[in-house]
C-alpha cells in the first residue's frame, strides 16, 4: 500500500528530512494551509520535493459525495487510494452569531466525526458498517486527512477550535496504534493544533485495549457504546459483549487514566421498547456508581430494513430526568442529520447500491 506524507507525525518528519526545521514548515503547509501539491509548498526546495514525492502522496483521499442536512451537518463520503471508501460528518454544533452592532459574537463551533477503519469487525446489530462486514484499518494520514479536507472544504481557518470524535466506521481500539498516531498529529502545535481535551475516542468496549490505550497517556477523552445494562441485552445489540462484558468494561475504566477536570462519556443508544424504560436508567446509575461519568442518550435513528425503531421524546425525558436526580450528569444528543444518511455507515451504503 502507498504511504502518505500525512501518516508521520513531526518527529517521525524530523527524522526523516534534513535540516530538521523542514517538517515543521511541511506540517504548516498540510495543516494550516491545507495544500494538495508538493509544488504550493512554496519555502521548501525542489530537490527535497521531488524526493519526498517520489515516496510519498499527499493525497491519499478524494471527496466523492457530500450530503448536506438542513441542520448545517454535512455527510463526506472519501475515496481510499485503494478504491475503498470511508464516511466522515461535519457537525455544526453552533452557529456563527453577531451583536447588534453587526461584531461577531461567536464564530461556529464544528465537531468532526471520523472513520477508523473500512468496514468493522464488532457486528454491532443496529449498524449498517457492520453489515458489509471488515475490510482493512485505515493509516494514521487516511484518518487524518478525513479533518484536513472537510476543514479545506469548508474554509475553516487552521486556527479555529473544533472537536475530533472518532465515531465513524470503525472500532478505533481496533486499530489502536495508528489512531494513537493521528492523535498525536492532531494535536501537534505546529500542525492542526486540536488539543487532546478536544479529542474523543469511543469503543464499543473492548476492555483490554482500553487498557492500553490509557497506558499511551494521550490524554484524549474516552467514550463507551455501553447501550445497554445487561449482558443478555448487550449481547443481542453488541455481540463483541460475549468477549468483553458489561463488568470487564467498568472495571477497565477504572483503570483509566482521566483528566481530573474530565468525565467518561458513556453513550447509550435508547431504542423504543428495548432499553428505553426507568428500570434501564436505574440499572445504569448503580453501575456508573464512582466513576466520573456524563451519559449521553442518543435518539436510535431507523434506517431502512432496520428492526429497531426510535424512542417516543417523553420516554427519553424520563431517562434523563431519572438520571439526573441522581446526580449523573445526562444530555439527550440532538439527532443531527436526521435528513440526511446519518447512521454510521449508511452514505456508503447508498453509494455502493447506486
Ligand atoms: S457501531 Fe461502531 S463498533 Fe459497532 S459495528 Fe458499527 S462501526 Fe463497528
Amino acid at each position: 500500500m502507498r504511504r502518505f506524507l500525512q501518516d508521520f507525525t513531526k518527529n517521525e518528519l524530523e527524522d526523516l528530512i534534513k535540516p530538521k526545521f523542514r517538517a515543521k514548515q511541511i506540517f504548516s503547509w498540510l495543516y494550516n494551509k491545507y495544500v494538495t501539491s508538493y509544488d504550493d509548498m512554496r519555502n521548501i526546495p525542489k530537490v527535497l520535493k521531488e524526493e519526498l514525492s517520489k515516496k510519498y502522496s499527499i493525497e491519499p483521499l478524494r471527496i466523492l459525495n457530500v450530503e448536506e442536512s438542513i441542520d448545517g451537518s454535512k455527510k463526506y463520503l472519501f475515496e481510499l487510494d485503494d478504491g475503498n471508501s470511508v464516511e466522515s460528518v461535519l457537525l455544526l454544533m453552533k452557529e456563527e452569531e453577531f451583536h447588534d452592532d453587526g461584531t461577531l459574537k461567536h464564530h461556529a463551533r464544528y465537531t468532526v466525526c471520523i472513520s477508523s477503519q473500512v468496514g468493522c469487525k464488532i457486528g454491532c446489530s443496529f449498524c449498517l458498517t457492520a453489515k458489509s462486514g471488515f475490510i482493512r484499518n485505515l493509516s494514521a494520514g487516511e484518518i487524518v486527512e478525513q479533518v484536513r479536507l472537510i476543514k479545506r472544504d469548508n474554509g475553516i481557518a487552521s486556527n479555529r477550535r473544533l472537536n475530533i470524535v472518532y465515531m465513524g466506521m470503525g472500532e478505533p481500539l481496533d486499530n489502536l496504534d495508528e489512531v494513537a498516531k493521528s492523535s498525536i498529529i492532531f494535536s501537534d502545535p505546529d500542525g492542526m493544533a486540536i488539543s487532546p481535551n478536544r479529542q474523543t475516542i469511543s469503543t464499543s468496549g473492548l476492555s483490554s485495549k482500553i487498557k492500553k490505550l490509557g497506558e499511551k497517556r494521550l490524554g484524549v477523552n474516552l467514550a463507551i457504546s455501553l447501550h445497554a445494562v445487561d449482558d443478555k441485552l448487550r449481547e443481542e445489540l453488541m455481540p463483541i459483549n460475549r468477549a468483553y462484558n458489561i463488568k470487564s468494561i467498568i472495571d477497565a475504566i477504572r483503570e483509566f487514566p482521566i483528566n481530573t477536570r474530565k468525565k467518561v462519556m458513556f453513550e447509550y443508544l435508547v431504542i423504543k421498547g428495548v432499553n428505553d424504560d426507568l428500570k434501564s436508567a436505574k440499572k445504569l446509575v448503580s453501575l456508573l456508581n464512582g466513576i466520573r461519568s456524563k451519559v449521553n442518550l442518543i435518539y436510535f435513528n431507523p434506517y431502512q430494513g432496520s428492526i429497531y425503531q426510535r424512542p417516543e421524546e417523553k420516554n427519553m425525558l424520563n431517562f434523563q430526568k431519572y438520571l439526573i436526580s441522581k446526580g449523573v450528569l445526562c444530555t439527550i444528543r440532538e439527532s443531527k442529520g436526521l435528513d440526511i444518511s446519518a447512521a454510521c455507515g449508511q452514505l456508503r451504503d447508498k453509494q455502493k447500491n447506486s
